[in-house]
């Protein structure tokens, strides 16, 4: 494979149009902080991501020293990597050694308490998450600067989904509700944010047994995505979550062409580790979906009694 930087041999796709070195793509990175390919639109590749992002630390690291701002900032880049890639201990430690050493500037801190919250959670250290979130909450509402606005709404959404979690319902329809209210009062709200929190407001309709409501969010949810999101697997994916939705309240022949649209959209994704990682899941529900009702057999012959 070529690198599109070098034009060298040797290079691994980082998103489905183009393939790069670690080093070339580290480059990339530090050059532009992307997360999505500007030309295919898809994520780049959740490893490629981790080496890149990883490399790009321990130059500045080498460069400017561990308190230096942008080291950081890289830091928390490559923690943040790692946690996506499925790595959460080690996403964790950084996490604590960023939040531990009081670092500048100041957003850094918040987001990384947000972060390891994510982490903690997602392990399934569920009161640890609350109480950080809890504690961090009160802080950023004292702050006055634009980002501790924007870090506040990140850390209700994920301190009701905590409390979803928990089963603790009046807590997370606060914080939930809190959540998408703020999006919805800022006209320059980001629709993946917007659409994270609706997604998470689904689920405590879900996990409340309110399927009709959950069915109807996710439906929203598909909508603000698919006016916005140019990268069609992301919109696949969450169809898949709409059509799931959409069995649990009988209306399957809807779901099952849903289900069908999402998986060609997905099939052709073959660098994208959450199209891959859907596949099997949804080609069984579809195939769960569409499958012939059971015959009603009579005996007629002395082995079918
Ligand atoms: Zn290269
Ligand atoms: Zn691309």
């Amino acid at each position: 494979m070529t690198c599109a930087i070098c034009l060298e041999d040797d290079a691994v796709h980082a998103c489905e149009c183009s393939a790069f070195h670690v080093r070339c793509f580290t480059n990339l990175l530090l050059r532009f902080g992307r997360y999505q390919c500007p030309t295919c639109h898809s994520l780049y590749d959740r490893s490629m991501m981790c080496a890149a992002s990883g490399l790009a630390y321990t130059r500045t690291l080498g460069i400017f020293g561990p308190t230096h701002g942008t080291t950081m900032v890289r830091k928390l880049e490559h923690a943040t990597a790692l946690a996506k890639a499925g790595q959460g201990p080690r996403a964790k430690e950084l996490f604590q050694e960023i939040i531990d050493s009081s670092p500048n500037p100041e957003w850094v801190l918040a987001v990384s308490e947000v972060e390891l919250a994510r982490v903690l959670k997602d392990g399934g250290e569920l009161a640890a998450a609350r109480d950080l979130l809890e504690k961090l909450v009160p802080r950023l509402l004292r702050e006055k600067a634009r980002w501790a606005w924007h870090e506040r709404i990140e850390a209700s959404t994920l301190l009701g989904s905590i409390y979803v979690a928990l089963k603790s319902w009046v807590d997370a329809e606060h914080w939930l509700f809190l959540s998408i209210d703020s999006h919805l009062a800022n006209d320059t709200a980001c629709p993946q944010k917007v659409v994270n929190c609706m997604e998470e407001i689904a689920r405590f309709y879900r996990a409340r047994g309110d399927n009709a409501l959950a069915c109807e969010t996710y439906r929203v949810a598909v909508n603000i995505l698919a006016s916005d999101e140019a990268d069609v697997a992301r919109v696949a994916l969450l169809n898949l979550k709409l059509a799931n939705a959409e069995v649990l309240v009988g209306v399957r022949s809807e779901a099952a062409a849903r289900f069908r649209t999402a998986i060609r959209c997905l099939r052709r994704r073959k660098h994208d580790a959450d199209a891959r990682e859907a596949m099997p899941g949804a080609r069984r529900q579809l195939a769960e979906l569409i499958k012939p009702a059971k015959r009603l057999r009579r005996p007629t012959s002395p082995e079918d009694v």
